[in-house]
């Protein structure tokens, strides 16, 4: 049997003794708490949370690094949320995935799409001609869809209020989701842009920890925002971007950006309020669920707009036991959503949200964010559930009165 020797001294130590939060795993209780609320619950095959702080602990670097562990976790934090000592672990994961970033040990699939990002500024590998192709085309479409030429989708306009930075679903798979914000902005009658020198929202350095990727992304947004002199910078609906732009990004770059930062779903809830933005819930007549995004909900504290904006779309509001911050998540977080080789897999992580889902008995469920939509719409189709899965933004599109 292997002797472990505790450790301090090794990179994942001092990583973790750079924290602010989540710097102390070695005060861990090995109270198992985190195992019994690990996402994955019974699902064979899962991380085990206590394993993963323990290995850290004790300086088991390599095996941790090497570990299949390190990449099943969804770094949701359901695990730690109560954690008596209060070690966050998404934070110990993060900081291991960057041992293995620094070793080119992240999936294929991430290793591409972060290269993209670098050299292009989409995931995908978009191009800024086809970003302003595609823009261009759907733009024509939207304004005979108004029948208003003046209805636009406007890129790399100057002062204006708003600068809207799309999903990289919304530019391949999800097209008719921009076409459905740029409704949004109009019933707003609001000045807002896109912008081709940064038309992706994601961040995957946050996810893989490599520090330098995140801070380099997060620079590029905050400069195209303050070079176009925006007042507000709007984010499409994405988890990790949310928790990366609300809340890292200051820290970051050491400094605040020079302009608001909310998301679609917030954005029209203010409107809402202020009387600008009125909603027919009729148009969707039925009661509809809310799946809290964990980046979002747990991680960031948005809780109530989408809800309170979900509300005035649809007949009623029901909630997923349990929610909120102990909400479960959807089964495709940290990373394993962009890993194209995990699709059965997913299904396994996504089990328990399925069971919450046919647990309502309803036929309609909403989230804000792209990634959590794909999962559940799949794990909709995966366990037969019959349930419609739609965004909280595109909900509103749908039934904002013009
Ligand atoms: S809940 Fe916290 S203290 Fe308990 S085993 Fe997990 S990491 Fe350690
Ligand atoms: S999947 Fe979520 S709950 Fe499970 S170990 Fe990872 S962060 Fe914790």
């Amino acid at each position: 049997m292997k002797t472990a020797i505790l450790e301090k001294n090794t990179e994942l130590s001092r990583l973790l003794n750079r924290l602010t939060q989540g710097d102390n795993a070695d005060e861990c209780l090995t109270c198992g708490i985190c195992n019994s609320r690990c996402t994955w619950f019974d699902q064979p095959g899962g991380p085990l949370p206590r394993q993963i702080v323990r290995m850290a602990v004790l300086g088991l670097e390599q095996e941790l690094v090497d570990s299949q562990m390190l990449w099943d976790c969804l770094i949701c934090n359901r695990c730690t949320q109560d954690c008596p000592m209060g070690i966050d672990m998404d934070q110990v994961v993060i900081r291991a995935r960057s041992l293995a970033a620094s070793k080119d040990q992240i999936p294929e699939d991430i290793r591409k799409g972060i290269q993209n990002r670098l050299e292009l500024g989409d995931v995908n590998g978009l191009t800024k001609e086809d970003f302003v192709d595609t823009v261009e085309w759907i733009a024509e479409e939207f304004a005979d869809d108004m029948e208003d030429p003046n209805a636009l989708i406007p890129h790399d306009q100057s002062d204006c209020k708003f600068l809207y930075l799309p999903n990289p679903r919304e530019l391949g798979v999800n097209l008719m989701h921009l076409t459905a914000m740029a409704k949004l902005f109009y019933a707003m009658g609001e000045t807002w842009t896109l912008s081709s020198d940064h038309t992706d929202v994601t961040n995957w350095g946050y996810f893989v920890g490599n520090d330098d990727v995140e801070k380099q992304i997060a620079r590029r947004v905050v400069e195209t925002a303050e070079a176009l002199n925006i007042e507000t910078l709007v984010l499409s609906e994405c988890g990790h971007a949310y928790h990366v732009l609300k809340c890292r990004v200051a820290k970051l770059l050491g400094r605040e950006p020079g302009f608001s930062i909310v998301s679609i779903p917030e954005l029209c809830l203010e409107y809402a309020n202020k009387g600008v933005l009125k909603f027919d819930p009729q148009v969707h007549p039925y009661d509809i669920a809310y799946h809290d995004p964990c980046n979002i909900a747990r991680k960031s504290g948005g809780y109530d707009a989408p809800r309170q904006l979900l509300a005035m779309c649809c007949n009623g509001v029901r909630e997923l036991v349990p929610n909120r911050e102990n909400g479960i998540c959807c089964g495709g977080g940290g990373g394993i959503l962009q890993d194209s080789s995990t699709t059965k897999k997913r299904m396994i992580t996504g089990k328990p949200k399925a069971d919450q889902m046919r647990a309502t008995g309803l036929k309609h469920l909403a989230t804000a964010c792209l990634s959590c939509h794909r999962q559940l719409g799949e794990l909709s189709t995966h366990y037969e559930l019959g349930m419609k899965v739609d965004t909280v933004a595109a909900l509103a599109s749908e039934s904002v009165i013009l």
